[in-house]
């Protein structure tokens, strides 16, 4: 991450590029050779600087269809097309469908860069339904 952007490396190598260098932004990043400086940047990008919000681990998510929620019982939970996920081990990307003990397969996998990698697959039960506290916090209603 630098000045709000975020950069990913490529195949090791001291350069970062920007993360939306896919669609055509030039801004880079280069280390020198300890990669304990900057030798030289390029920040001109050419698009606003990705809204990204930080997971309980800190992992960083850019992709703007995720939000958080957090629940009555403190849980925080990664909500995407109505449906909830969470996060079981804190050193792995994956986050899993807060249904998964109903034998509900679906997870979603983070890219470094804090984009979704594997859009979730098919869940085998409706998107639970949510009520908001009046403290901000959600209580899911059971059916
Ligand atoms: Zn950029
Ligand atoms: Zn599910």
């Amino acid at each position: 991450m630098f000045n709000q952007y975020t950069f990913s490396q490529n195949h090791n190598s001291p350069t970062y590029y920007c993360s939306k260098k896919l669609s055509g932004c030039q801004a880079i990043v280069k280390l020198t050779k300890e990669r304990d400086a900057i030798k030289e940047a390029i920040t001109i990008h050419n698009h606003e600087p990705p809204k990204y919000m930080k997971t309980a681990s800190d992992l960083l998510i850019t992709d703007p269809r995720v939000k958080f929620i957090e629940t009555v019982r403190g849980a925080r939970l990664m909500m995407l097309n109505g449906f909830t996920f969470s996060q079981k081990n804190h050193k792995k990307r994956w986050f899993y469908c807060s249904r998964k003990t109903n034998k509900c397969k679906s997870r979603i996998r983070l890219n470094d860069d804090g984009t979704i990698m594997c859009a979730p697959v098919g869940h085998n039960h409706p998107p639970p339904v949510f009520k908001e506290m009046s403290d901000g916090r959600f209580y899911k209603v059971k059916k």
